[in-house]
């Protein structure tokens, strides 16, 4: 802004399953807090289909959708909303690019090309423009939150 001040802004990450059963969590949150990330809500979720299903609306009619679905509800995820001027695109460019067998070559260090396997399995999400992380935050840290916190403490 015009008196050199930084404008925070939030963003919705997502540690999908694979990040999370594979142990990269401290590895991930490291990188995010030496980034000027801070985490200001965090929540591990096992998250149902519907669930998925709605979070994932806009990729209904992919041939993946199935697949994506499975792969998001096959055991917990950690869901955190991130901090700091520009996280949007910060936490994108730090993820890397969707295929994470793409990113070991093209993005050596990013999160994706350390911790992904290929185009589906790659450990991470986040919100891809402004608009999209005020819907997705309030996806989970209000709207949702409740049951999906009362499914988890029942397993
Ligand atoms: P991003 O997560 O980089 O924003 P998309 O929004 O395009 O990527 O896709 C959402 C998620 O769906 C991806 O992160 C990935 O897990 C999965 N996905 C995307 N494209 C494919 C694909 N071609 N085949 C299988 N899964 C995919
Ligand atoms: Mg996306």
């Amino acid at each position: 802004s015009s008196d050199g001040s930084t404008k925070a802004q939030r963003t919705l990450a997502i540690i999908k399953p694979d990040g999370l059963l594979g142990n990269y969590t401290d590895d991930i949150k490291r990188t995010v807090s030496e980034y000027g990330f801070s985490i200001v809500e965090e929540q591990i979720v096992q998250l149902d289909e519907a669930t998925v299903k709605r979070f994932y609306a806009e990729h209904s009619s992919k041939s993946f959708f199935s697949s994506l679905v499975k792969y998001m509800t096959s055991g917990p995820v950690l869901v955190m909303v991130l901090e700091k001027d520009n996280a949007v695109a910060d936490w994108r460019a730090l993820m890397g690019p969707t295929d994470a067998s793409k990113a070991k070559i093209t993005h050596p260090r990013s999160i994706r090309a350390k911790c992904g396997l290929d185009t589906e399995k790659n450990c991470v999400h986040g919100s891809d423009s402004t608009k999209s992380a005020q819907r997705e935050i309030l996806f989970f840290f209000d709207e949702l939150a409740p049951d999906v916190i009362t499914e988890h403490d029942e397993l």
